[in-house]
């Protein structure tokens, strides 16, 4: 398929032969549902795609995250092809496991040992038997909207079921058929920045829970940063009933920070999942915390394994990517910079449109959603979802596209910037956007 003799030519006729052997076009369920008529990729480089049509797209999805500096980034590149020719993978330990270990526990707050993993899912799914082995408990808090992969605790119908009438926030719902449900029996689910709702779970059942976990930033679904004194509240309420605080940093890693949303907040979790950022678009993920909460590792009572787990060539690329991170002073301002300058752009574009718009941003993540009525609560989940026009925005995610600027169909999706989104590449951003909210009438 592909290349130059081939008969495919547009990104529909690719699709329909990528699909003839790959199930659904793409090897994500939920990408699969979430973007239906896909862009066909040939080439990425600093934050451009280039399609089979050799159509040339502006990104602000970016992979869904890991490449701050951009894609194709010649530093990562050139690391990982060395690391090819010296072996990428012996299932043995490597010089490099203590590198990349020390730059993790140097750069991230709470983490002083870590375990590697090939994804945030199976990191989340360690972390959490770590959290029950260790507690002796069972129940898991998590939060409304918040994502942690799709392993059998705790992938639920999330984000989209705030769509369905009549969903309760509380109510859990498997995420897919042949889930086990009485797995998801021992999670419960609050709505995110409710205190109260979070003080009565611990009142009730603080005895019986072994970690809560959440995104310290609400990436996943709208971009919601924690309402002042959230996370201590949780970091207090953890402490005091003996139960495990759990950060899933796997957006927000070495993204909202150097040091991730721990230290952007100056609360810290007892274990940390990342990923993402750290490898720079590489199958890799750790997952860590101070040495007295991993130490049922030391001892090899808990269990985490794979055969890929912390494979060299992984290694390398987070490495490559924190050494970068660390050398880089200014890095953090730079990219709160970039967030800025893109806010504002937007704000202006909309703006000289007349659309009424809701643009939530912490550094470069951003919620962008139209609106088909007045916000009401932007700190909330269901206030962003009772007021997003999903419709609306999908149209003008289409029309987007069509002149050269490409972003997630879904308005909960965050938008990811990096330092290849440069002033002169908003700028013709926005030229592209205004044009398609033009025709979006
Ligand atoms: N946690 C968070 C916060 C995520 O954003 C994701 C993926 N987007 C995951 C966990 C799951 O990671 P993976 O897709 O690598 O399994």
């Amino acid at each position: 398929m592909g290349g130059a003799d081939s008969e495919l030519q547009t990104n529909a006729e690719y699709l329909e032969a990528i699909k003839e052997v790959v199930v659904g076009g793409v090897s994500s369920s939920m990408r699969a549902a979430a973007v239906p008529q896909p862009l066909v990729v040939r080439r990425a480089d600093g934050c451009l795609i280039r399609d089979v049509e050799d159509g040339e797209y502006i990104d602000f999805n970016m992979g869904y995250g890991p490449h701050i500096f951009g894609y194709a980034d010649r530093d990562l590149a050139e690391a990982v092809a060395d690391q090819f020719t010296k072996g990428h993978m012996t299932g043995l330990p490597h010089e490099l496991d203590a590198e990349a270990g020390a730059l993790v526990a140097e750069l991230v707050p709470g983490v002083e040992q870590i375990k590697f993993a090939n994804s945030g899912t199976e990191a989340v799914t360690s972390v959490l038997r770590l959290a029950r082995a260790t507690t002796g408990r069972q129940l898991v808090v998590t939060f409304e909207g918040h994502y942690h992969g799709w392993s059998e605790t705790v992938l639920r119908a999330g984000k989209t079921t705030l769509q369905v009438q009549g969903t309760r926030p509380t109510d859990v719902v498997p995420g897919a058929p042949g889930m086990i449900p009485e797995a998801l029996g021992h999670t419960a689910q609050v709505p995110w920045n409710d205190p109260e709702a979070v003080k009565e779970l611990f009142a009730r059942d603080g005895d019986r829970i072994a970690a809560v976990i959440l995104e310290p930033v609400l990436a996943n679904a709208g971009v919601i940063p924690p309402a002042p004194g959230f996370l201590q509240l949780l970091r207090d309420l953890t402490s005091r009933s003996g139960s495990m605080l759990i950060f899933d940093e796997v957006i927000t890693g070495f993204r909202v920070a150097r040091g991730g949303a721990q230290e952007r907040y100056g609360v810290e979790p007892d274990l940390t999942v990342l990923s993402k950022v750290m490898g720079g678009g590489f199958p890799v993920a750790a997952f860590g915390g101070r040495k007295a909460a991993m130490r049922l590792f030391a001892s090899n009572e808990a269990h985490h394994a794979g055969v890929y787990a912390g494979n060299h060539g992984s290694l390398r690329a987070v490495v490559t990517m924190l050494t970068k991170i660390r050398a880089q002073r200014g890095l953090y301002e730079e990219l709160e910079g970039v967030g800025a300058a893109a806010e504002d752009t937007l704000r202006e574009v909309f703006a000289a449109e007349g659309r009424s718009v809701h643009i939530n941003r912490v550094g470069t993540l951003m919620c962008v959603a139209l609106l088909r009525k007045p916000l009401e609560k932007s700190d909330t989940l269901r206030g962003l979802a009772e007021a997003f026009d999903f419709s609306q925005h999908r149209r003008f995610q289409i029309l987007a596209q069509r002149e050269g600027v490409y972003f997630h169909p879904n308005p909960l999706e965050p938008w990811f910037l990096s330092t290849a989104h440069t002033r002169s590449v908003l700028d013709k951003a926005a030229g592209a956007l205004r044009r398609a909210l033009v025709v979006l009438g």
